[in-house]
């Protein structure tokens, strides 16, 4: 039996809203380990959690994020606690600084090797049109907007998420 296709969460502003840590990023200079350490009090966002337990009925879920992998732990314990389905993890390595939208596709490309991507979730526009580049049906999740601008802006040019 061929494997199941494989649909792919992002985590910052796709499933968990990030809203009550952007403190974290507004000062200078940013504070990126208060940011990703108060993400386990991270709200579900709703239209997220209900498209992945959507496709989870068809396909394999698995999750892709510029969170490093010392967020693994936390990062797992967020997902159990919201219901989501488990699911492969993909995270930033320790020390990589790059561009969420260079770096978030070469982790969907590993994910992906000799599986079918039936769709990859994003709220980041830059990292939507990389993956459409690399040829990825690509769902924009625009439900957290007020948020996206700080976090673009902070990935752009920090690489932290
Ligand atoms: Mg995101």
């Amino acid at each position: 039996m061929a494997p199941r296709s494989l649909a792919v969460f992002d985590l910052d502003g796709t499933l968990a809203d990030v809203r009550h840590r952007l403190r974290f990023l507004e000062r200078r200079p940013r504070d990126w380990d208060g940011f990703f350490g108060a993400s386990l009090e991270d709200p579900p966002l709703a239209e997220g959690v209900a498209l992945a337990l959507r496709h989870a009925e068809t396909s394999e879920i698995a999750y892709v994020t510029g969170r490093p992998e010392r967020c693994r732990h936390s990062t797992l314990t967020w997902l159990r606690r919201h219901g989501l389905p488990s699911g492969r993890l993909l995270m930033r390595r320790a020390g990589d600084r790059r561009p969420a939208r260079v770096a978030k596709p070469e982790l969907l490309r590993r994910l992906a090797a000799g599986r079918t991507v039936a769709v990859v979730v994003d709220d980041d526009l830059q990292v939507c049109a990389a993956y459409r580049r690399a040829g990825f049906h690509v769902v924009h999740a625009g439900w957290m907007a007020e948020a996206r601008a700080v976090l673009e802006e902070a990935q752009e040019r920090e690489g932290g998420t």
